[in-house]
Parts: C-alpha cells; sequence; structure tokens
C-alpha cells in the first residue's frame, strides 16, 4: 500500500515504522495513547480537530 502518511506529521511512512514515519513518531503516538488510558481528562484542552475558530460572518 503506498501514498500513506504519518498519523503523527505527515509526513510519507516508511515501511519499517509503519504506519508511521519514524520510530519516534511511533513513540509519540504510543505515549499519546497510553497517556489518553492512563491520564483521567480534566479541564485540559480538547483534542486535535477541536481547534476554536471563530467564524465572524
Ligand atoms: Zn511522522
Amino acid at each position: 500500500m503506498a501514498g500513506q502518511s504519518c498519523p503523527i506529521c505527515g509526513k510519507p511512512t516508511d515501511r519499517g515504522t509503519k504506519p508511521f514515519c519514524s520510530k519516534r513518531c511511533a513513540d509519540i503516538d504510543l505515549g499519546r495513547w497510553l497517556d489518553g488510558r492512563y491520564r483521567v481528562p480534566t479541564d485540559e484542552a480538547p483534542g486535535p480537530g477541536e481547534a476554536p475558530d471563530d467564524n465572524d460572518d
């Protein structure tokens, strides 16, 4: 499967570390996963894709 991109940084996936571009991004993703699993969400900012954006129309 070609054309995949790293879910962390968007760079082309490396077949040795897919679906990430590098071991580093794989570690980042793992860290996020563990973070979300073991930490209780408090009043932190919402996840990615929920950035507040005032649309003054
Ligand atoms: Zn990456």
